[in-house]
């Protein structure tokens, strides 16, 4: 295990913290829906991206169907 050399003061640990904090999510619009969504990921709303859709939102997926 890594020992540290000397105590680190008070006021050094904070001026370390003083960059750490949460930073608040920068949403877009979806140009499918209009829903906001993260940049660079797929809308949850309608599974669109760059105008397309890459995830299909089928609501209801009968699985027993299949299965008999
Ligand atoms: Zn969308």
């Amino acid at each position: 295990m890594a020992v540290q050399q000397n105590k680190v003061s008070k006021s050094r640990r904070n001026n370390r913290r003083a960059h750490d904090r949460l930073v608040a999510a920068n949403p877009n619009e979806c140009s499918n829906c209009g829903e906001l969504k993260r940049p660079h990921h797929v809308c949850a709303a309608c599974g669109h991206y760059n105008d397309r859709e890459v995830v299909s939102m089928v609501n209801d997926i009968d699985l027993d169907e299949e299965a008999a």
